[in-house]
């Protein structure tokens, strides 16, 4: 599948410390831009299920700064990509990355809807939120996304929260699980900032959140209400998978396309920033690739540092993502010492609350993990008929 993201805007009515999308300014992706982008994945999509032999798929998400910004021209693309791929028969799927401050439950019924997975950026609980996600004042945006997340209650809802841990906010970290957990019953998805300096004490914080953390899910199952947490949950599915599946994986300069507002493209989102980083630039939506450049990336692919070759977590770990390696060690193929760190500590803490789980013949866990390889579970009376077995 083709992983399309267009970055409609550099501006952001917020001014979060840690944020990668580079220097906020009120400069915005033309239509035609936004188009010719669309026909360009498209076209590429295309030329996929070609080769694959099956039905052409895309997933088109929407970034920024802020794309809320550019709500109009949003709906325009959403519009001008189904009339067009309705055409060549393609099928496609919607994202967004929004930090939740403009939305309105209209806007929320609008992109249910139209079948939009969403990406809400909220930190945790207000004291986590507050040290980064500010608005240029200074004020905390959390209040605004905490009023956002009443309208996903009660809905069906495609959303996952994506909570940034960083040095200065770890600390929180435990808490704010907690209140989301009980705030919203959303997916977590926790985002560590790969790129900022972690010190020996800030990893020590890190260390003992995740523990407690991993508690948190624990009881979660045994209370029957899981809460799902990507550094917990995605461990324990690679494990029963036997690692990471290769359509998990990046493809970094391949089925990866990013789109500054200029129509440059990057291979990754994360990877736009200022739109200035010419090693990183695959070409233009109007003048088309640079295929040298392209051939660059997609040999800088995989890790390459040789302490990982032998590693038995290899399978389980993180290694492989390109932007994450660029961000940590200057290095699309070269893993850095953070990922290693945590990847440790998320694969240690997953195994022992699955380790528990498993023994005690967890009806949530045996069924979300392992159905089809055990008889399925469904509640209380079923969890004692699967511990007989
Ligand atoms: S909301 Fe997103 S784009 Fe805006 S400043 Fe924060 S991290 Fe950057
Ligand atoms: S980064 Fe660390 S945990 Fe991951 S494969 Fe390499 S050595 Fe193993």
């Amino acid at each position: 599948m083709i992983n399309l993201t267009l970055c409609l805007t550099h501006d952001c009515n917020l001014r979060c410390g840690y944020c990668y999308a580079g220097r906020k300014r009120p400069v915005s992706m033309s239509v035609e831009t936004a188009f010719r982008s669309i026909d360009f994945g498209l076209e590429q999509a295309r030329k996929e299920g070609k080769a694959l032999g099956r039905q052409p798929e895309i997933l088109i998400g929407f970034f920024g700064g802020e794309p809320l910004l550019e709500w109009d021209l949003l709906r325009k693309c959403r519009k001008y990509a189904e009339k067009e791929a309705l055409r060549s028969g393609i099928r496609l799927k919607w994202t967004l990355t929004t930090n939740m401050t403009l939305l309105t439950e209209e806007r929320v019924a609008w992109l249910m809807e139209k079948g939009f997975r969403l990406g809400l950026s909220l930190d945790g609980n207000a004291a986590m939120h507050g040290v980064w996600r500010k608005y240029p004042d200074g004020r905390n945006s959390h209040g605004d996304c905490a009023a956002a997340l009443e309208w996903f209650k009660g809905r069906e809802h495609r959303a996952d929260l994506i909570c940034v841990v960083n040095p200065l906010n770890v600390r929180h970290l435990a808490d704010s699980v907690r209140w989301m957990g009980e705030t919203c019953g959303l997916d977590i998805m926790l985002n560590p900032d790969f790129g900022a300096r972690w010190t020996e004490e800030a990893l020590e914080t890190l260390s003992s959140a995740y523990e407690e953390i991993g508690r948190e899910v624990l009881r979660s199952y045994q209370a029957g209400r899981p809460l799902t947490l990507n550094v917990i949950q995605s461990k324990i599915a690679a494990y029963v998978k036997g690692g990471y599946e290769a359509c998990e994986m990046c493809t970094l300069g391949e089925r990866e396309i990013a789109v500054a507002v200029s129509g440059n493209m990057y291979p990754c989102a994360r990877l736009v920033g200022n739109d200035d980083n010419e090693s990183l630039r695959m070409g233009n939506v109007w003048t088309g690739e640079d295929w040298k450049k392209k051939m660059t990336l997609s040999a800088a692919r995989g890790n390459k540092n040789p302490k990982c070759f032998f590693c038995p977590l290899r399978p389980r770990c993180l290694q492989w993502c390109g932007c994450v390696n660029y961000v940590t060690s200057g290095r699309t193929d070269w893993v850095g010492e953070f990922t290693c760190f945590h990847e440790r500590l998320s694969i240690r803490v997953a195994d022992d609350v699955a380790e528990t789980l498993w023994e005690e013949r967890n009806p949530w866990f045996i069924r979300e993990f392992y159905s089809g390889t055990l008889p399925a579970a469904g509640g209380e009376e079923e969890a004692g008929a699967v511990e007989e077995k």
